[in-house]
């Protein structure tokens, strides 16, 4: 049974309706549970939560410390292309924008790699725009065997594939996936994805499951905050995730929590995720699985991310650029969207140790 099978049971479920009937002992009954059902995360998610938001960020940070001690892992994402058949009217790198498309060469691969591994680096996120014409599996391959030069951790985002397509990248020492749903609300995805290979909705909520089964090691996702409302799509890349984790259980499973940062065009975002929101998201999450890696990029500012910390955070992008080859560029275009925190990886890990956490570089050794 896949997710999207799980998902149909919702279908008639009506959030608003539980959302306004959750009372303040249904709150506090939650964050006091050892092992909390969907009612309960779906309780978390609430806006009487925010009454114990003090409460719940110290069990999420007990939580944390017991399962993932005072560590965090740094990462940086190399974005190799930015070609896209899709039409997602949030991005930049969409089809119908009129942009400088590229895709790097292997020589400017291998000279980003150079500048990133320079800063400490030793895990890296290679991003695609969504083209298998332009970055095919060949490409990528190769892209993997630089990489794997520079890094020992290689994590991909890019198109969905198939599991024949995921055990060639497995082979080839990929780790890790992170595809995002963008957002679980099927009639919405429809309105937002109208083009391409993304607007098959139950195709791309699938994808994790086929990467498991071709036994990548990390598997991450997330819906893009800002699309639909905070509550369901929480509760369903929560569900989501908690799925994953039951089916492979030897795979470490993440989500991020990515809210939308300004891009190219004139979407704008249908619900605002406040600060408040976002930090209960991360704890009601936390408290809902215990064991999950939470990921915060560089769309967070530098203030907010340190202030996240104690939470449960496990992964942390640093210095990162979201142009095509951003590290070695001395003019700068368009990138999928604005970088909030441009912090120094050396800054970076001096905030990680202000707080008395260790900034990890390399968890993860190739063989
Ligand atoms: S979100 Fe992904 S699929 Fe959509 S336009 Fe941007 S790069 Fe392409």
């Amino acid at each position: 049974m896949t997710f999207y099978d799980i998902k149909q049971k919702y279908n008639t479920f009506n959030f608003e309706k539980y959302i306004a009937n959750v009372s303040d002992e249904m709150v506090k009954n939650s964050i006091q549970k050892e092992s909390l059902d969907e009612m309960d995360f779906l309780n978390l998610l609430s806006p009487k939560t925010l009454n114990y938001i003090e409460d719940i960020a110290q069990k999420a940070h007990e939580i944390s410390l017991k399962h993932f001690g005072k560590s965090i892992l740094l990462y940086a994402p190399l974005y190799v292309s930015n070609f896209c058949i899709n039409n997602c009217v949030y991005c930049s790198f969409s089809t119908s924008n009129n942009i400088k498309r590229e895709v790097l060469s292997f020589g400017e691969i291998e000279e980003n790699c150079k500048i990133i591994s320079g800063y400490g680096i030793r895990h890296i996120l290679l991003v695609t725009g969504e083209s298998n014409v332009k970055t095919p599996l060949d490409y990528l391959k190769k892209c993997i065997e630089i990489l794997k030069k520079y890094f020992d951790g290689v994590d991909m985002e890019l198109y969905p594939l198939d599991e024949n397509g995921y055990k060639t990248l497995a082979n080839a020492g990929v780790d890790g996936l992170t595809i995002y749903q963008e957002t679980y609300n099927e009639n919405l995805y429809k309105i937002l994805h109208t083009k391409g290979a993304k607007a098959d909705y139950k195709y791309r909520l699938e994808t994790c499951e086929r990467a498991g089964a071709a036994n990548f090691r990390n598997l991450n996702v997330g819906a893009l905050l800002g699309l639909n409302d905070f509550v369901s799509e929480i509760f369903f890349a929560g569900a989501h995730a908690k799925h994953l984790q039951k089916k492979f259980p030897s795979a470490e499973i993440g989500m991020s929590f990515p809210r939308l940062r300004p891009a190219m065009g004139t979407y704008h975002p249908k619900t605002i995720i406040t600060n408040k929101n976002l930090i209960q998201a991360i704890c009601a999450v936390r408290l809902f699985i215990n064991r999950i890696n939470v990921t915060v990029s560089t769309r967070e500012s530098n203030n907010l991310r340190n202030n996240l910390i104690p939470l449960g955070i496990t992964k942390m992008s640093a210095a990162s650029s979201t142009e095509v080859g951003g590290y070695t560029k001395k003019e700068h275009f368009d990138g999928q969207f604005e970088v909030n925190d441009i912090a120094t990886v050396e800054e970076v890990k001096e905030m990680i140790y202000q707080k008395g956490y260790q900034p990890v570089m390399k968890d993860w050794t190739i063989l």
